[in-house]
């Protein structure tokens, strides 16, 4: 019988309404249910609504999979679904494993009626323990996404995820001895100055623009700015839409380029700013 440990770390999953809104409130044995063929061992890590993640929270997480992962077939772990992208980038880019180590959440809270939350969690153990994949993914409503790529793109809908664009990262990075310096993440938008960017900038690893569709800055201050900063810290070009940048394609495009930036490419912006991070905190 395969041993699969249940990490739980809060998010809608483990949440209750008291009244007062939605909080994770229950510990793993009163919302796990019992699952068929595989042998579970709970932990329960943190009980956060996943908006509170920080780095703590991932070198807390990742110490946990990598000192139980030699113990176990596998490990899933409950999350909340708002920042599932980015604690599932910290663990593919972070963890080497051939065993499956899948995140699952929930849009409706356990004891809700008609919860995503048990569906959720009988699939995460299929995948857990039917060793098709190996690494770190999501598992949920019945979608398996690789765990560098997840993007969460609804808000109510229990079909909440899709891939961002079929990332699937090849290098692997030591967790940080400490959470140094981070990265900045600056959406653009034709309300954006300059200014904006180089206040972000200020004692940051690197910065993370999230422009439009195929990638590209416009021609205005922004483009000094992104020249200058380019010149002391990493600039990475993502795009708020699904399937990544081609900086080469459009003109605007080039110009990040020769500004210095760089094309994230397919990574998501959670995926750019975890891979900074990672990268500038070697
Ligand atoms: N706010 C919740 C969280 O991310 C949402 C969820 O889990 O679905 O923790």
């Amino acid at each position: 019988m395969k041993k699969i440990l249940i990490i739980t770390t809060g998010g809608t999953i483990a949440g209750t309404n008291s009244g007062f809104g939605i909080a994770p409130k229950l510990s793993g044995d009163k919302l796990i249910p019992k699952l068929d063929g595989i042998e579970t061992t709970i932990l329960d890590l943190y009980s956060i609504d996943s908006t509170d993640v920080m780095p703590v929270h991932w070198r807390k997480l990742y110490n946990a999979v990598t000192e139980n992962l030699p113990l176990y077939d596998g490990i899933i772990i409950l999350h909340g679904t708002d920042t599932m992208a980015y604690t599932g980038a910290v663990l593919a880019f972070t963890v080497e494993t051939d065993k499956p180590v899948i995140l699952t959440g929930a849009m409706l809270p356990a004891d809700a009626p008609d919860s995503d939350a048990h569906p959720n969690i009988r699939f995460a153990a299929l995948v857990a323990a039917g060793g098709m994949y190996r690494g770190v993914h999501l598992a949920f409503a019945n979608r398996i996404i690789n765990g560098a790529d997840i993007v969460k793109t609804r808000s109510f809908d229990k079909d909440a995820f899709r891939s961002f664009s079929g990332f699937v990262p090849t290098k692997k990075y030591a967790f940080p001895k400490r959470n140094g310096k981070l990265p900045a993440v600056v959406r653009l938008s034709p309300f954006t100055y300059g200014l904006d960017i180089t206040l972000m900038a200020e004692d940051r690893a690197g910065i993370v623009i999230e422009t439009y569709g195929a990638g590209g800055i416009p021609d205005n201050e922004i483009t000094l700015v992104i020249s200058e900063l380019s010149k002391v810290m990493p600039i990475v070009v993502t795009t708020s839409c699904i399937g990544g940048t081609d900086l080469g394609k459009y003109e605007v495009g080039r110009r990040a380029l020769d500004a210095g930036a760089s094309d994230g490419y397919k990574r998501s912006t959670e995926c750019a700013a975890v891979e900074m991070w990672l990268k500038m905190n070697q």
